[in-house]
């Protein structure tokens, strides 16, 4: 039988603040464990939530990005439950009256297709503390540094029908959310992780089917593997007769797969009551418009910016756009260089290679855009060949203090590109390759080629490979 897999995402962004959302211990990553908790994030008794205001633009900042309904009146309630790692015995977080209803984004499909994913709410709450189970042989360490960090966490509708549709939806709020400056994206230290729902069904039919939820997935490959996973257990499952139980499940990627973590709690279980320690939000139309008035240019409108701007093609400029920080840097280098092709292709392939090669977190370029930028331009102006100017790009990669133009003056690394110092290397090379020269004269002309690169080699990458082709050419005819 052919199924169809049904997929919704609950999204746990952390919000980029000093404080944490009810408290005013720090959010700062990687502390000693249970330095950076107080006494309202251990839940001790007689200590009241004060909510930092902070988090409120970023949630409406969010919910406008979207196209949402920001609420007028958004309340806070209290979500019971009892785990090791959640001193209060209850999360404070929105169950009624999120602060953020409704919206959808696009998201592009491979060949370019555009699809839209509803999204249900997004609504506020607090982090829990962190269980620790590699620490301690035979002990679960429990760090509340984390209990309090303020979340946004945004539930899609199960719009999503295969792992990759689900990943492209992940990217683009990891996107969003960075472009707002709402939260770091910093997912290796878990600033976006995901529960994945998912179910499947026949192919074409109309009733969906029980769903499992895998939890806290902190990567789109993970997340990815996960969803795979689950689809083809479900199948299964299903198909030697079985039934699909509702309930939590973990992803192990070290053995790539679910696992079953406990079943569902439904709403019921978690006893949710308006939290009485806390005034409902109230936002009015002005707050609105102000924070719609400083809100950033975002990804889709970026992108089709620099498609028009620099004349890049859409897929450069997708690629540029997909971390704020490199759009950046590529606009600053063409300040300099307003060469906007050639700028997009060394950033494209020569950054971003680079930085993927070491997997610099957070995209930090070592290299300035204005010495980029001047590099770009020196092989603009023929001064050097592109071979020799990825050289200097290799040695700026390292040491950043280096200035461009006095590196060429210094190295002796002005392309070659007087005649008189060119043609006796090209005759030495034309006598050394007999048999060559001997094709060439029977029509392979392809050995021009072979010629163009001994004398590339001779100078080093100084020589300007157009001009040695022309006078190679000269020389044989
Ligand atoms: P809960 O709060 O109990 O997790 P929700 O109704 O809020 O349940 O749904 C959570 C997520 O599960 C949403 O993203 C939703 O789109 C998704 N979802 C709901 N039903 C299904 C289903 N049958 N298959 C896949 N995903 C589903
Ligand atoms: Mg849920």
């Amino acid at each position: 039988m052919n199924w169809e897999a049904i997929i919704g995402l609950e999204i746990h962004v952390q919000l980029h603040t000093n404080s944490k959302i009810f408290s005013g211990a720090s959010t700062a990553f990687g502390a000693e464990p249970n330095t950076q908790a107080s006494a309202v994030d251990l839940g001790l008794p007689g200590v009241l939530p004060v909510v930092n205001e902070a988090v409120y633009p970023k949630a409406v900042a969010f919910g406008l990005s979207i196209g949402a309904d920001i609420s007028r009146l958004s309340v806070f309630d209290r979500k019971n439950y009892f785990y090791p790692d959640l001193p209060k015995g209850y999360q404070i977080t929105q169950m009624d009256k999120p602060i953020v209803l409704g919206g959808s984004v696009q998201i592009s499909l491979d060949g370019g297709t555009l699809k839209e994913i509803r999204i249900t709410r997004a609504h506020l709450e607090e982090d829990a503390g962190k269980s620790l189970h590699d620490e301690f042989p035979s002990n679960t360490g429990i760090d509340l540094n984390r209990a309090g960090i303020p979340l946004l966490e945004i539930v899609s509708e199960p719009d999503m029908r295969t792992a990759k549709e689900a990943v492209a939806y992940a990217r683009y709020i990891h996107q969003l959310v960075t472009y707002l400056g709402v939260s770091d994206g910093n997912m290796s230290e878990g600033s976006l992780r995901c529960d994945a729902n998912v179910s499947i069904r026949p192919m074409g039919g109309t009733k969906m089917g029980t769903r499992t939820e895998t939890k806290n997935v902190n990567s789109f490959k993970f997340l990815e593997n996960a969803i795979n996973f689950e689809i083809t257990r479900q199948r299964d499952v299903l198909e030697s007769g079985g039934h699909i139980i509702q309930e939590t499940r973990l992803y192990d990627p070290d053995r790539d797969e679910t696992r079953s973590m406990r079943s569902k709690e439904t709403a019921m279980d978690y006893r949710y009551f308006p939290e009485p320690d806390l005034l409902p939000i109230a936002i009015d139309d002005e707050y609105i418009l102000d924070i719609k008035s400083k809100m950033p240019e975002l990804p889709r409108e970026k992108s089709e910016r620099f498609e028009s701007d620099y004349e890049i093609s859409k897929a450069d400029a997708d690629i540029l756009v997909s971390d704020p920080a490199i759009a950046d840097y590529f606009e600053a280098v063409t300040k300099i260089c307003s060469d906007g092709k050639l700028v997009a292709n060394w950033v494209r392939v020569e950054l971003l290679g680079k930085i993927n090669k070491d997997s610099i977190e957070n995209k930090a370029i070592p290299v300035s855009a204005e010495e980029l930028g001047k590099l770009l331009n020196r092989i603009k102006d023929q001064t050097i060949s592109g071979k020799i100017a990825k050289d200097i790009l290799n040695i700026l990669w390292s040491s950043p203090m280096v200035n461009v133009d006095d590196y060429i003056n210094e190295n002796e690394l002005k392309q070659v590109s007087n005649t008189s110092s060119l043609e006796p290397l090209i005759e030495e090379v034309l006598k050394q390759n007999p048999k060559q020269v001997e094709q060439f004269r029977q029509g392979k002309t392809k050995v021009v080629g072979y010629f163009v690169g001994q004398i590339m080699e001779k100078t080093s990458g100084k020589a300007n490979p157009q001009q040695v082709n022309q006078l190679v050419l000269k020389k044989l005819t």
